[in-house]
């Protein structure tokens, strides 16, 4: 009979089939354990990455991205095919040990699956075998014929990976046939020699294949099936000791690099780990230089990437065609790796990144938005590495010009204008303003409940400073006990740290934290979603920091906030997620909130928002920075809030508020389209009925003063 033992037992030349693939399992294990520990040099030589802490969180994050592929729908078709493909990978896990271990041990049973469990998980894995081989097939014509547009590869960014792609899938086709023929020509064997047959799913690949090989020849059969496991073994063992060459190398590292993902959002690494910050100064060299410099997580991020282009297809900077396309900062470092740390002989890292690899505008281009990270369903990360390699560039002094000015004055004066501390506070004393709201500065014996940290832009910019006083109003309005910090405020430095200039954070960061701390306020209130994420995530021990947004939103729940109706009924408002708001700090839904609370406000979605929000191009010190690029980011946002149908953008961001009006006069659209920030829009359409009663007079009510 042509059974599983002849695969075994067969003598096909001078050696068993036992032999011939005992030396297959051999040669193939040895070839992949020497090939990933070549692969693990450079991450054995690299940076520290503290990331083993929180095992049960990190377990969540592999089995909700890992096992339930949670972000591989937000590309339907490919995300669709890669979940059929993975979910017939993990059918198929015990049927390729079972396959491999019956080569040398013919009476091998894979434990519980004798009997009815065996007969089940076989039928289960004929039609895995088929999806998976349809899959491969689907996959390869996509990228033949309809050639997305993100998996391309532009000239400047090095060569196509589409040979290497195709061969790749074809392999898993191939090996899918052979386990598929294998089983068929068994099967028919079985059927001319009149025993007992094993049944195969009704029109599954095996099964299909047992049809067409029913009437040949036992002879015929035999070779069959000893030709379908010997392709089978070949083919199972290259793509194993070849994956780790290519992109495909994904296959065996995903798991590891979403279990060693980061966990925080909006945070940014530290320059370097187990290093604190009283110690950088005997810390010889800032920043990603070379490559070994980067962490062990993040070249495995490298080695973790499908190339499925998501992140570039997300990234403003890529579609205002900055020379920044976040794919190739991953693609191109690991072509470094694979071409300087190789199979046999020395590793070479002499090479400086910048120059090399990477050109000065590429990683000055990037607006940390986000939105790469938001979309790779691996969760390569991005923002840490292009700070780091900035912190590397600012270490080498390497400082773009127009950031210069903005720079030294952020250091003498606490703001990126160079404007004198007194004038801080400038923005409280416009004469209208200054009768309807009294703000306290908290200095000495002036104090209040709440903090509310302003910030450079919206001190100094004269347009900006409406958000402000709009902020002060509501504040005031809803009987907050507020106050700011005047002159003794400076600069956040959230754009400043996420531009690489670490030491010139610090010491704005240790300013502020000592005059917030001095104030005993209770809580931070702020208009700049910049500012937020801050004191959120790059100050230690601030009292608790909310957006304005979120204060508006939960006092119109309280119901101490009512809006009028909007007076122009026929305008439309869109809301535009500011990166700093949305994606790293997930505030979504208060800001909509507040707007559907306005009688007669008509709200649309722009089709990109929420988590895919379009970034208008402020983030990372970007108001004092001019990349190359095609068109404006901000023009691009503006544009689809025109094809939402919207004529008001309201935003929550300052940053967001100066580029996108400006955006507007740039795409010729003044007068057919407005900005407005969702604060300055609040305070407007308060409804001032009877005074609010202040928390303090409350207080003393309650106390029955
Ligand atoms: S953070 Fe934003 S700008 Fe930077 S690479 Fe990612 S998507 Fe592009
Ligand atoms: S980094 Fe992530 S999203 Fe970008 S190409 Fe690689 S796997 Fe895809």
């Amino acid at each position: 009979m042509v059974g599983i033992e002849l695969a075994a037992q067969v003598t096909p030349w001078l050696a068993s089939g036992r032999t011939l693939f005992l030396i297959i399992h051999l040669l193939g294990i040895t070839s992949f354990a020497y090939i990933v520990a070549r692969r693990l040099v450079p991450l054995l030589r690299a940076e520290p990455d503290l990331r083993f802490d929180q095992p049960l969180a990190r377990l969540g994050k592999v089995l909700k991205f890992g096992l339930a592929q949670w972000k591989h729908p937000r590309y339907r078709t490919a995300g669709i095919i890669h979940i059929f493909i993975f979910a017939g990978f993990i059918c198929l896990v015990l049927r390729a040990f079972y396959v491999l271990i019956v080569g040398v041990s013919e009476n091998f049973v894979m434990p519980g699956l004798s009997g009815e469990a065996g007969h089940i998980y076989n039928i289960i894995t004929d039609y895995a075998a088929t999806v998976v081989f349809l899959c491969m097939v689907i996959a390869i014509v996509r990228r033949l014929v309809f050639k997305p547009a993100r998996y391309a590869v532009p000239e400047k960014f090095g060569k196509a990976h589409i040979a290497d792609a195709i061969f790749l899938l074809a392999l898993i086709a191939i090996l899918m046939v052979a386990d598929s023929l294998f089983a068929a020509a068994r099967a028919a064997g079985q059927v001319q020699q009149g025993q007992s047959v094993e049944l195969l799913a009704a029109w599954s690949l095996p099964w299909m294949l047992q049809s067409l090989l029913v009437s040949s020849s036992l002879s015929a059969l035999k070779d069959f099936y000893f030709g379908a496991y010997l392709l089978h073994e070949v083919t199972f063992y290259f793509l194993l000791c070849y994956r780790p060459f290519g992109i495909q190398f994904h296959v065996e590292t995903s798991l590891f690099n979403l279990y060693f993902a980061k966990l925080g959002r909006g945070t940014l690494k530290p320059v370097k780990y187990g290093v604190s910050d009283e110690h950088l100064d005997q810390v010889k060299s800032f920043g990603v230089k070379t490559f070994e410099d980067f962490t062990w997580k993040h070249m495995l991020d490298f080695y973790s990437c499908a190339d499925c282009g998501r992140c570039s297809d997300n990234c403003p900077a890529n579609a205002v065609g900055r020379p920044l396309s976040p794919r190739f900062i991953t693609i191109k470092a690991r072509d470094y790796a694979f071409q300087h740390y190789p199979m046999f002989g020395k590793p070479d890292n002499h090479k400086a990144l910048i120059g090399d690899i990477y050109s000065e505008d590429e990683i000055w281009s990037c607006t940390t938005c986000g939105a790469c990270e938001e979309e790779c369903p691996l969760l390569v990360e991005y923002i840490d590495k292009v700070v780091d390699l900035r912190r590397g560039m600012i270490d080498d002094g390497n400082v773009p010009q127009s950031l210069q000015k903005p720079l030294k004055a952020l250091e003498s004066r606490g703001n990126p204008y160079g404007k004198m501390e007194k004038k801080r506070a400038d923005w409280v004393n416009a004469n209208d303003f200054r009768q309807t709201c009294q703000v306290k500065t908290l200095v000495g014996k002036s104090k209040a409940d709440t903090l509310y940290f302003v910030d450079s832009v919206t001190s100094y910019d004269d347009r900006i400073q409406s958000i402000g006083r709009a902020t002060a109003k509501i504040l005031d309005h809803v009987g907050e006990d507020f106050g700011i910090l005047g002159a003794a405020e400076k600069d956040s430095g959230h754009e400043v740290r996420r531009f690489g200039e670490e030491t010139l954070f610090m010491a704005l960061r240790d300013h502020n934290a000592e005059a917030i701390k001095a104030t005993g306020v209770k809580r931070i209130v702020t208009a700049d979603p910049h500012t937020y994420n801050a004191l959120k995530h790059d100050y230690k021990d601030m009292p608790p920091v909310e957006h304005i947004s979120q204060v508006i939103a939960s006092e119109v729940k309280s119901g101490k906030i009512k809006f009028n109706a909007v007076e122009n009924g026929n305008n439309v408002y869109t809301y535009h997620d500011p990166c700093y708001l949305g994606r790293h700090n997930q505030i979504y839904d208060d800001p909509r909130d507040v707007l559907d609370a306005i009688p007669g406000l008509k709200r649309v979605e722009m089709s990109r928002s929420r988590d895919r929000s379009f970034c208008c191009g402020g983030g990372g010190l970007m108001l004092f920075y001019e990349p190359k690029e095609e068109q404006r980011m901000g023009v691009k946002r503006v544009q689809m809030a025109a094809a939402a149908g919207a004529n008001v953008i309201v935003t929550a961001c300052p940053f967001c508020m100066v580029n996108i009006e400006d955006a507007i006069k740039v795409a010729g659209m003044e007068g057919k389209m407005t900005a407005i920030d969702l604060a300055e829009l609040a305070e407007q359409q308060i409804a001032r009925g009877k005074p609010v009663v202040k928390a303090e007079q409350t207080a003393e009510i309650v106390a029955g003063r």
